[in-house]
Order: structure tokens, then C-alpha cells, then sequence
């Protein structure tokens, strides 16, 4: 991986930028550059996809021993029929994407870069409706649309590269440090940036498959009411993606925005019956 990276002048481009906002810190007084510099880098991504895969197969292959998955076959291939009539809409259709129910009671869902979106059997028993169901595959899967999480570990594998170069550090050791960052989830503490980001591919998303918007402010008020009743089911997911109340009233605005479309559906015959079977 460090030497595609070192073989790819746009990437030594980026770390050209990054020893630029370095020097500035060290050297200079010219704070403002090198902030608006590092505001730049925030959202940059330096890894190509088949990068991004390896750092997905290989947390995939780490959460899958220390999670337990849900394998009935009539929930799991609803979950992965919704989430991938989901991925042919999304801005990101060119990865292939992995959809796994995890058998935990915690309302959660998650997406490791790669394409791999997992949804806790907790989380499907709790909603209500498949728009809301829908609604929160597609805000994981604007995750990985956005490049989140490969965008924060640019940030922190940017500089562990100039490190490397500048101390001239073994290879190995800089693996190991992205396989720390990987294994205590810092990468999936995301910004209210990248909330806001996801939240507007997610409603754009539901809607454009025809299902109706209005399931993610639900989903919030289901959140709500789960937060008063049963607070401990939702610790994960809340550290994660905590609800502001800007993230309802942004869904508000732009669903508001959506051109009027007849025969967006809430539910279906195959939701119901995934429920009937979890209760
Ligand atoms: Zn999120």
C-alpha cells in the first residue's frame, strides 16, 4: 500500500500540501494559510478504492469475530435486497457493497469503508416502518459515499506518512499504526459535517427509489422516544451519531425541497413480514 501511495504523484501532491501546513505551524505566523490549508485536507481522500477495499476486508474480517451475525435467510436477503435497490441510486454504485445483520440487541448500524454496512437485529426490531428502515441503510451508505471515514484516516495516515519520511520510519510500523486506528473505531466517530452530509444522501436516496422521505423525521422521533424509555439500547449508536436537532430541521428542509412524487410507499408486504418473524 505505502508504495502505490509513494508511486502516485497526486498523493505526493498531497503530502507535498501537508508538509506545506506543517512548515507553516512550525515556522511561521501565518496561521489563517495553514488552517484554510488543513480545512482542504479534511476533505481529501488519498486512497483508491481497491486501498479503501483492503482496509474494509480487513476490519470485516476483525468485527467478524468479535460480533455474532444474524443468518435467517428471509431477513438477510430483504436487508440486502433494500440496501442494494438503495446502492443502484446512490452517488457510489461503481464498489460493491456488503449488507450484515448483526444479532444484537443495541439500535445500531454502521459502514466500514469497502462497502460493508452492518444493521443490529435491535435497530430493524425498532423502527416502525420500512421508510424508516430504508432510510437508515442509506444514510450508512452515504457514508460511504462521502468517503468518510477514508477522509479522517487521510488526515491522520497523511501526516503518519510525512513522519515516515521525514524519520525515515519502517513501513511496518506505519501499518500497524492504521490497524490501531481501525480496531478502536475512531474512524466511525464522525463529524457533524459528515452527519449533515449523510443525512442529505440518505433522504436523496430513499426518495429517488421511491420511498417515501418523511421515514428518516420518524426515525428521529423513534430515537426520541427510545431515548426516554430504554436509554442503554441506543449508547452506541448516540456516541456516533448523536441527534442535533439541526440534523431534523436540515431532512425537514430539503424534503420540503423534493418535487412532489406520487406512489412514494412507507411499507411493504416483505418489511411486515421480516417484523412478524423478529418479534
Ligand atoms: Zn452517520
Amino acid at each position: 500500500m505505502v508504495k502505490s501511495i509513494q508511486n502516485n504523484a497526486n498523493k505526493i501532491g498531497l503530502v507535498f500540501i501537508l508538509t506545506l501546513c506543517l512548515s507553516c505551524f512550525n515556522s511561521c505566523s501565518i496561521g489563517q494559510v495553514g488552517n484554510s490549508l488543513l480545512e482542504g485536507v479534511k476533505d481529501v481522500n488519498i486512497f483508491t478504492d481497491e486501498e479503501e477495499l483492503q482496509f474494509g476486508k480487513e476490519y470485516a474480517e476483525q468485527h467478524a469475530r468479535q460480533v455474532t451475525f444474524y443468518t435467517d435467510k428471509v431477513v438477510t436477503t430483504y436487508i440486502n435486497d433494500l440496501g442494494q435497490t438503495l446502492v443502484k441510486h446512490s452517488k457510489r454504485n461503481n464498489i460493491r457493497y456488503t449488507f450484515t445483520v448483526v444479532d444484537s440487541k443495541d439500535i445500531n448500524a454502521y459502514a466500514v469503508p469497502g462497502g460493508f454496512i452492518y444493521i443490529n437485529l435491535g435497530l430493524i426490531r425498532a423502527v416502525q416502518t420500512e421508510s424508516e428502515l430504508a432510510f437508515v441503510l442509506a444514510h450508512e451508505i452515504g457514508h460511504i459515499v462521502g468517503q468518510h471515514s477514508m477522509k479522517k484516516l487521510t488526515q491522520v495516515y497523511g501526516i503518519e506518512l510525512l513522519k515516515q519520511i521525514i524519520l525515515n520510519e519502517d513501513s511496518t510500523e506505519l501499518k500497524k499504526i492504521v490497524a490501531d486506528i481501525l480496531s478502536v473505531g475512531w474512524l466511525f466517530k464522525y463529524s457533524r459535517d459528515n452527519e449533515r452530509e449523510s443525512d442529505f444522501y440518505g433522504v436523496q436516496n430513499v426518495y429517488d427509489v421511491g420511498i417515501t422521505p418523511e421515514g428518516s423525521i420518524h426515525f428521529f422521533e423513534t430515537l426520541q422516544k427510545l431515548q426516554h424509555r430504554e436509554p442503554s439500547v441506543l449508547e452506541k449508536l448516540l456516541s456516533t451519531h448523536p441527534i442535533h436537532s439541526e440534523r431534523i430541521s436540515n431532512i425537514r428542509a430539503q424534503i420540503n425541497g423534493l418535487p412532489q412524487k406520487s406512489g412514494l410507499r412507507t411499507n411493504s408486504t416483505r418489511f411486515q413480514q421480516v417484523k412478524r418473524r423478529i418479534r
